[in-house]
């Protein structure tokens, strides 16, 4: 089957300030990857605006969707990216309509823009400026305080309508690799540098369930023993935990009926964590 267009949702970043934008293409009868930062660049005056002034090679174009030829599909796609994002001082999208309180209207619900969120947004000038803002914005994202403020509890059916959006939805490869992509590099979870070796120092040494320590040198398997002995020592273990685990008795989660002989994930995911508790 011949489409006569080929929409997508793409994220726009200012590689200089972080700045980002979400919007959605339908029109364009060149695929994406085509199309993207080359014959369309936006639909955001601001992002317009700050390519003339910083340069198009200072931005980068992710296709976030794509492949399927269904224009709802992108819209509501990119309406809760910007729900999700909307308070984030970088995010440059304004508003956004709300599936869950589906409006006809406009939803400026949840619009963080104040006065002093526009100062922030106004553009460095000098390329020193630019330096400065960089090196503050990287030191910013290392700070633990600010990472525990960044992670708002997301509104409860917010995952469910990510999902709903994109069931059934097969994913393209070029989908794939710029979902990979926009992740790259970036941490994903809580654990910032110092607090993660900080763990693994305090767990350098331990004893395993062989009652054997797990690299007394703080080495790891391979260091100790090469990679051949390894691979072997590493499979004895897991066999080991295996057979732990098969003589291990099924427990079952009084609240969703759940069998498992894995303690710790039981633990972790049901019992008083259960979603289905009430
Ligand atoms: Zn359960």
């Amino acid at each position: 089957m011949i489409f006569e267009v080929l929409p997508y949702t793409y994220i726009v970043t200012n590689n200089i300030t972080g700045e980002y934008y979400y919007g959605s293409r339908y029109r364009n009868k060149e695929p994406a990857i085509k199309d993207l930062g080359i014959k369309y660049k936006t639909s955001s005056k601001e992002i317009k605006k700050q390519i003339k002034e910083f340069g198009l090679e200072s931005f980068t174009f992710t296709v976030l969707f794509e492949g399927i030829h269904d224009v709802d599909s992108y819209y509501w796609y990119e309406q809760l990216l910007i729900r999700e994002h909307i308070k984030d001082p970088k995010c440059l999208n304004q508003q956004y309509l709300d599936p869950d309180i589906n409006s006809k209207k406009w939803s400026m619900a949840g619009v963080a823009h104040s006065a002093a969120t526009k100062a922030k947004q106004s553009k460095p000038k000098s390329e020193e400026h630019r330096k400065k803002l960089k090196e503050s914005n990287q030191a910013k994202a290392q700070d633990p305080n600010y990472i525990a403020k960044l992670r708002k509890p997301k509104i409860a059916s917010h995952g469910a309508n990510v999902s709903a959006a994109l069931k059934g939805v097969p994913k393209t490869k070029e989908h794939c690799k710029s979902m990979s992509d926009v992740r790259k590099g970036k941490k994903t979870g809580p654990c910032t540098d110092s607090r993660r070796s900080a763990i693994q120092e305090s767990l350098r040494g331990k004893r395993t369930l062989e009652g054997k320590p797990t690299d007394p040198l703080g080495k790891t398997y391979e260091e100790l023993h090469g990679v051949e002995k390894a691979l072997e020592l590493k499979k004895l273990r897991s066999a080991h935990m295996r057979k732990i685990r098969a003589t291990d008795t099924e427990i079952t989660c009084p609240h969703c009926g759940q069998i498992s002989k894995s303690k710790a994930n039981m633990k972790r995911w049901h019992f008083n964590n259960c979603k289905k508790r009430k």
